[in-house]
């Protein structure tokens, strides 16, 4: 994954709000890259672009080796579900299902057989320790680290290229906040993804294989 000098400005009255100023990042499979930074400083702006949530105004954003700019929407969001794993600060679990169907439900929509879902989800739930007793509870009836680790294995359903964590434990005590953080650390090996972490918590940062810093839309 890497952007080259992408620039991305909102719509500000009737002036323009420089969120990302010419921001040039590269990760390599199996990286873990975490990028600190104030609130404001357009840390989850980043991240959008990188998703292809949001097309920049200026530069290049490449995921699996494939430009994005020239893409149609339809095509951006093929890669997105194919090379793109998204974990956002609030968990966002279906209330109703458990930690188990969360993830099957996804697979449901990627079609296929529903014995071998069955099998990459009991892997995936294994893959972030959650226990058979609690992949069979929903939600409310798990912590917020539990959840936090439902909602990583969920984003790893589709085998991405690219995870992308914003502030991941921002809902958690210190002690879950880096369970959460070593597990991003570990799953980015296992899986070998190229991860980019987001966090205004320094602190956090021990286990990320590269720390860059975030200012004014500015990253250094
Ligand atoms: P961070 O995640 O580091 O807190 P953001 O990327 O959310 O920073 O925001 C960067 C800047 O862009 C901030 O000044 C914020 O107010 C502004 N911003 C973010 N999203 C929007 C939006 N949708 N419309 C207008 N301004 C926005
Ligand atoms: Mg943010």
């Amino acid at each position: 994954m890497s952007l080259e000098a992408v620039g991305l400005t909102y719509p500000d009255g009737d002036r323009r709000l420089t969120a990302l100023d010419a921001v040039s990042l590269e990760v390599a499979p199996g990286e873990l890259v975490a990028v600190a930074g104030p609130s404001g400083s357009g840390k989850s702006s980043l991240l959008a672009v990188a998703a292809t949530l949001l097309r920049p105004d200026a530069g290049r954003v490449t995921v699996a080796g494939q430009d994005t700019a020239r893409m149609s929407a339809r095509a951006r969001t093929a890669l997105r579900r194919e090379h793109i794993g998204i974990v956002f600060q609030q968990a966002n679990l279906l209330p109703s299902l458990t930690a188990e169907e969360q993830l099957l439900a996804v697979e449901h929509v990627r079609g296929g057989s529903v014995r071998a879902a069955r099998a990459r989800v009991g892997r995936l739930l294994e893959s972030v320790s959650l226990d058979a007793a609690k992949r069979r509870r929903r939600p409310h009836q798990l912590s917020g680290g539990e959840r936090q680790r439902v909602n990583i294995a969920r984003a790893l359903s589709g085998s991405p290229s690219v995870l992308l964590v914003d502030e991941p434990t921002s809902a958690l005590d210190r002690e879950r906040g880096e369970q959460v953080v070593e597990l991003l650390a570990e799953v980015t090996r296992t899986h070998r993804t190229a991860t980019v972490l987001v966090t205004h918590d320094r602190e956090l940062l021990g286990r990320a294989d590269r720390v860059l810093t975030m200012a004014d839309g500015r990253l250094c």
